[in-house]
């Protein structure tokens, strides 16, 4: 049984010494492994930034797509071959701006796929312009007077974009982070994992420091209740999004792969098709 060391490789990252995307890259390979994962189950796809690096970053099948691309190419991995798990990662300029049509739709379609955004709230690969996660005033190269635009609110979005696993966490919280990435990766459907991944570089507001007062942890708010839609979104909204912990979680929602007709047996058996798998099988 492999152990979060197999899911290594010989490749050095180079991020910057305390950026927040170490964290994460450690969380996945802890969680593929707990999960019971062997390297060669997992697929790891990922969009351009600095996080976009992370798939080059974990032994186990990599592809290191595009701009704003690494959904589509998940989703169409998983779709090609369902036996392998597939995480999608990037950053919140790469999945938020240039990518965003493509993760409000993969919510929609929930093809069983984890995406794990590095929530930096700016763009670092190409030292520090504002970001959709930026906050209103934030003050960068590209915005010197002060960001004028909202931020955005992605976990209201994407709670009302049909999303059935929800959650943040942050880049410290490594023993909760593995325990959000394992449950993302065991839900049958798409899954939306938001990590507060400071950039130390660039971004000197949201720092880790800034995390640690203002997040507030889910497990702290009494009666809170992840099944609960409207209960998420209230909170999201009181909390202006800084909650970190499982936001929502809806496990009867169909994925998309058992619901298209021929794609799976359970597919089939939903529709009363009598086709057998080993038959569906000679037909692929
Ligand atoms: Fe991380 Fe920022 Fe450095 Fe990029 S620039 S590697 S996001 S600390
Ligand atoms: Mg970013």
């Amino acid at each position: 049984m492999a152990t979060f060391k197999d899911f290594r490789n010989q490749v050095k990252p180079n991020w910057c010494p305390g950026c927040g995307d170490f964290s994460v890259q450690a969380a996945i390979q802890r969680a593929a492994a707990n999960v019971g994962l062997e390297p060669d189950d997992l697929a790891v796809v990922s969009g351009i930034g600095c996080s976009g690096r992370i798939s080059g970053y974990i032994n186990a099948y990599g592809f290191h797509g595009i701009h704003g691309r690494s959904l589509p190419i998940a989703q169409g991995v998983k779709m090609a071959n369902r036996d392998l798990t597939v995480i999608a990662s990037g950053g919140d300029g790469d999945g938020f701006a240039i990518g965003m049509g493509h993760t409000i739709h993969a919510m929609r379609r929930n093809i069983d796929v984890t995406y794990i955004v590095m929530d930096n709230q700016i763009y670092g690969l190409t030292k520090g312009q504002t970001s959709p996660t930026s906050a209103e005033g934030f003050k960068t190269k590209s915005t010197p007077s002060g960001s004028i635009e909202s931020s955005l609110s992605i976990m209201e979005l994407a709670l009302s974009s049909g999303c059935g696993f929800l959650a943040q966490s942050f880049s410290t919280d490594l023993k909760d982070l593995v325990a959000i990435i394992e449950q993302g990766i065991e839900h049958k459907g798409f899954s939306l994992i938001n990590v507060f991944s400071p950039c130390v570089t660039f971004n000197k507001v949201n720092t880790y420091d800034w995390f640690k007062q203002n997040l507030v942890s889910l497990s702290d708010i009494e009666g809170y209740d992840p099944t609960n839609r409207m209960m998420a979104m209230q909170t999201l909204m009181e909390h202006d999004g800084l909650v970190k912990g499982l936001i929502y979680h809806n496990p009867t929602r169909p994925s998309y792969q058992e619901s298209v007709r021929g794609y799976s047996g359970e597919a089939l058996s939903k529709q009363n098709l009598t086709l057998p798998e080993e038959k569906f099988q000679e037909l692929m």
